[in-house]
C-alpha cells in the first residue's frame, strides 16, 4: 500500500507544487534531513523558532499559541506524508518521515470490487444486524479504523454497515477528530498492549467502542484475545471500566474507558505480563501444596 515514489528534496519545486511553504516547509525540510535521527516535537519547535529568527520574523518563543499552531502545521503534513512516532533508546517520542501518505496516491481510496463484494456478502449490518433483504437497508463498506486515523483498505479493516449506523458512527467518531494525531500515533506502536493503552489515553477518559479497540489492537498483528491484552494493563496500575449499551432486539455494544492510568515502562509489556503471571501461578501452586 505504500507509495514508492521518492520523497521531494528540501526546498524543491516539487514542494512548491504541493503547496508546502512557510512553516510547513521548514518542518518538512527538518524532518527530511533528520530521517536517520528523527527529532522530538520540542526539537521541531526549537528549529522553527531559530529559522524564523534567522529570517528576522517576529517570534514569541514561549508562547503557547505558537506551540499549538506548530503542532497543527505538523499535523497538516500528515495529509501528504507518512510521519510516524518512533522511540529510540531514550524512550522519547520522535517524529520520523517515512514516505508519502497513502492518501496522496490517487488510487489509495479505491476499494476494489472483489473486496467490496466480500465485505458486503453477509448482507447484514455489523452494528444493528439489519439486513438488505428483510429490512431494506442499504449497506455500505465502512472502515473500522477510519481512514482519517490511518485505517487501511485491507479487508481486515472493512465491515458492512447500514447507512444509519454508518452516519451514526461518523457523528460519534467526529467528536474525537481533535485527538486524531494521538489516535494515529497509538496505532503505530509495535506492542498490542501499548496500542490499546495509547488509544484509551487518546480518548482522554471518554468511552471507546469495543470494535475500535479490537481493530487497533490487531492493527499490526491479529490478536486472538485483545480483551485479555487490555485486562493485563491492570498489572501496570490501569483501571479500565466497561459499559454495555443496546435495547432488546438490537446488538449489545460494549464500550471501555480508562478510569485511571499510569505511565507505562518502555520495555516489553508482554514480557512483564508473562513474568507477573508466572509469579502468580507459582505462588498459587505453593499455597496449594503447603
Ligand atoms: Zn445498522
Amino acid at each position: 500500500m505504500t507509495d514508492p515514489r521518492p520523497l521531494p528534496l528540501p526546498d524543491s519545486e516539487e514542494l512548491d507544487a504541493l503547496g508546502v511553504t512557510g512553516d510547513h516547509r521548514t518542518i518538512y525540510n527538518f524532518l527530511y534531513e533528520r530521517r536517520e535521527l528523527p527529532p522530538t516535537m520540542k526539537e521541531i519547535r526549537k528549529h522553527v523558532r531559530e529559522r524564523k529568527a534567522s529570517l528576522g520574523d517576529s517570534i514569541d518563543p514561549e508562547g503557547d499559541g505558537e506551540a499549538a499552531q506548530l503542532d497543527r502545521r505538523k499535523r497538516d503534513l500528515h495529509k501528504k506524508f507518512d510521519i510516524r512516532v518512533v522511540k529510540l533508546g531514550d524512550g522519547q517520542s520522535r517524529h520520523k518521515l517515512f514516505g508519502w501518505a497513502d492518501r496522496t496516491n490517487p488510487n489509495a481510496h479505491v476499494i476494489n470490487r472483489r473486496v467490496r463484494f466480500e465485505v458486503l456478502q453477509s448482507g447484514r449490518c455489523n452494528k444493528c444486524g439489519r439486513t438488505a433483504e428483510h429490512d431494506g437497508v442499504k449497506l455500505v463498506v465502512d472502515h473500522v479504523i477510519p481512514q482519517a486515523w490511518n485505517g487501511s483498505n485491507d479487508i481486515s479493516n472493512l465491515q458492512p454497515l447500514c447507512e444509519d449506523c454508518n452516519s451514526g458512527k461518523k457523528d460519534y467518531y467526529g467528536q474525537f477528530d481533535r485527538f486524531a494525531e494521538e489516535i494515529r500515533d497509538a496505532i503505530n506502536y509495535d506492542e498490542p498492549h501499548r496500542r490499546i493503552a495509547m488509544l484509551l489515553l487518546a480518548f482522554q477518559g471518554e468511552w471507546v467502542p469495543s470494535e475500535l479497540l479490537a481493530a487497533v489492537a490487531s492493527a499490526k498483528q491479529y490478536q486472538e484475545d485483545w480483551q485479555k491484552r487490555m485486562r493485563e494493563l491492570r498489572y501496570f496500575g490501569w483501571d479500565i471500566k466497561s459499559k454495555r449499551e443496546g435495547t432488546r432486539g438490537e446488538r449489545v455494544r460494549v464500550f471501555y474507558r480508562a478510569a485511571s492510568t499510569t505511565s507505562l515502562p518502555s520495555t516489553s509489556l508482554a514480557e512483564i505480563t508473562r513474568r507477573i503471571e508466572g509469579e502468580r501461578a507459582s505462588a498459587k501452586k505453593a499455597s496449594r501444596t503447603s
